[in-house]
């Protein structure tokens, strides 16, 4: 069945999110850190955001769709407001995806995937679609797969295993063979996703930490009943991703495979950023084939898909900020 959007928007909403300073932060700057980021104007539309570097007091101004400060808000206000208007396409068919964005330790994986305590995004998200497939009689599934170097693994597999990224003769992207786990209960999803969490540090290396080096994957799949009696069923998907960190070689002086992974991630990131670009400012071609990720995302960007990009900021680090809120303000640039 051809899908019904309630919305057939294809921009891609640009928001900022500032983490708070950490303790040990707040002690090694003398208990008085200064954020190098500030709202300068919050219209309804849009927020000007000003980076300021303590030394040389340089101003930056750029324009976002919106900005969550420091203090003001935690996971769950930007799930409410940016990530669940969303899903209800999700059950009409439409494709969506929201990615976090920005350097490591600017908090993507506490935004995206959170802690027991504090759920982030995805836990979030897996809960409101599972209440929703109690009213609406559908079926959710989960995936979860890493990008790492170009390639992708499947991190349901008790061994990670890499997945062929095939095109069929539609044009259609497929990861073929990749797991789907149905879920019907936050304890089945919990179960699994932890278990893959857990893969996606380990794994390639063998050492902890490696997880800022790959982009990790969320989808969450629904089917539902079409309306029509037909016992057809209209299938659509949201993409929660937790991006790699973007990274400056010339500040982590990296080498050998480091090197290597460092200029993927960037390269992929770059990509992405350009894909963004195409698709809100309604550019004709889409570059969508520059990079695995990109590939692999083509249904689920652009089209009649929404998507959301969550530029992660730690407000201790002037220049990885302006990276970021560059490349985020750029992407949106209409
Ligand atoms: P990234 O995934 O971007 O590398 P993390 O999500 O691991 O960064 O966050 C880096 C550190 O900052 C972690 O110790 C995390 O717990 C903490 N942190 C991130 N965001 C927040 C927040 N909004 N509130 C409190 N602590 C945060
Ligand atoms: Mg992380």
């Amino acid at each position: 069945a051809r899908p019904t959007c309630p919305n057939s928007i294809s921009k891609v909403r640009v928001i900022i999110r500032v983490r708070p300073f950490l303790p040990s932060e707040i002690f090694s700057r003398n208990g008085n850190p200064l954020s190098c980021v500030s709202v300068l104007d919050d219209s309804s539309l849009e927020v000007t955001v000003r980076l300021k570097d303590q030394e040389t007091s340089r101003n930056e101004c750029y324009k976002l769709d919106n900005f969550f400060g420091q203090e003001d808000y935690n996971v769950n206000q930007i799930f409410q407001r940016e990530v669940s208007p969303l899903i209800p396409g999700v059950f009409h068919g439409c494709n969506a995806t929201v990615f976090a964005y920005g350097a490591t330790g600017s908090g993507k994986t506490y935004t995206m995937q959170g802690s027991e305590e504090l759920p982030g995004v995805m836990p979030l998200a897996m809960s409101s679609i599972l209440s929703m497939c109690r009213s609406t009689g559908s079926v959710a599934e989960i995936s979860y797969y890493e990008v790492y170097m170009d390639r992708c693994y499947d991190l349901l597999e008790l061994k990670p295993k890499e997945i062929a990224v095939m095109d069929d003769k539609d044009g259609q992207i497929h990861l073929k063979g990749l797991a789907r786990v149905p879920v019907s209960s936050m304890s089945e999803f919990s179960e699994a996703f932890s278990c893959a969490v857990q893969r996606r540090k380990v794994a390639h290396t063998g050492l902890n930490d490696v997880s800022s080096r790959s982009h990790g994957v969320l989808v969450i799949s629904v089917s539902t009943p079409s309306k029509d009696g037909s016992g057809d069923f209209i299938t659509g998907k949201l993409n929660l991703i937790d991006l790699a960190g973007n990274e400056d070689n010339r500040r982590t002086c990296n080498e050998g495979i480091r090197l290597q992974e460092s200029a993927k991630i960037n390269q992929s990131l770059f990509a992405l950023s350009i894909v963004v670009y195409a698709l809100n400012n309604n550019q004709p071609r889409v570059p969508y084939r520059e990079s695995k990720l990109t590939r692999i995302l083509q249904d689920s960007l652009g089209g009649t898909s929404r998507a959301l990009m969550v530029a992660c900021l730690n407000p201790g680090e002037y220049q990885e900020s302006v990276h970021t809120v560059s490349l985020a303000a750029r992407s949106r640039h209409v």
